[in-house]
């Protein structure tokens, strides 16, 4: 409702008018080949592993996003999942619809949110992406994991990777292949965890879809 009332600003330069004006959304840094086949990080050449996945257990078989993480995706994603403003994942997913293919899988879902998360927030934010996709995408979303304890802390690297660990399951059979949604990739641990409870499900293949990615300089 407030969305409607309160006059609108662009959540990333302030200038009026919608909640994200198109300069902005323009400016985004869309990710662009080479990239890792594997964890979707932009690399100098075409590679099956890099750097940042080579050596790593990962139970997906392909992450990709949209676009890189930088300021200006990093307030449109705090806005969208602080504020709930609908109408940024719907910019969202346009983006990531027109920067991806349609993956060729059963069905799409999500990370879940954490209870707490949600009462505060009413809403999930990879939700709200993963059922924009689904709809462009012509396929089921279907809400297959959730959470098995406390919260879904961020921290440093390694603090995200412990904290995730075993802290998804599914909630029913999953089908055969899967496009797991979330908002940002970080490390790939949130997506390593929900993938191996999607595999564990019954999910041979499990390709992750993001919005954002966070992009390492080195
Ligand atoms: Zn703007
Ligand atoms: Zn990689």
């Amino acid at each position: 409702m407030l969305e409607l009332v309160l006059p609108q600003r662009c959540v990333v330069c302030g200038r009026g008018g919608s909640q994200v004006c198109g300069g902005c959304l323009a400016e985004l840094p869309r990710l662009e080949p080479p990239l890792c086949e594997r964890c979707g990080a932009p690399v100098a050449w075409p590679v099956e592993r890099c750097r940042e996945c080579a050596g790593r257990r990962i139970a997906f078989v392909t992450a990709r996003a949209a676009v890189g993480y930088d300021d200006a995706a990093r307030r449109l994603v705090h806005a969208w999942k602080e504020r709930g403003l609908r109408r940024l994942a719907a910019e969202a997913a346009a983006i990531v619809a027109e920067r991806l293919p349609p993956p060729e899988v059963d069905a799409v879902t999500f990370v879940p949110a954490d209870r707490s998360r949600r009462l505060e927030r009413g809403h999930n934010p990879a939700e709200r992406l993963a059922r924009e996709l689904a709809a462009r995408w012509e396929l089921p979303c279907l809400p297959l994991l959730a959470r098995t304890r406390g919260g879904r802390q961020r921290g440093s690297t390694a603090t995200e990777r412990r904290s995730v660990r075993g802290a998804f399951r599914a909630t029913r059979p999953s089908p055969r292949s899967v496009a797991l949604v979330d908002d940002v990739y970080t490390t790939g641990a949130t997506a390593t965890a929900c993938s191996s409870a999607l595999r564990a499900a019954g999910a041979r293949r499990v390709d992750v879809v993001t919005f954002a990615r966070a992009i390492r300089r080195s």
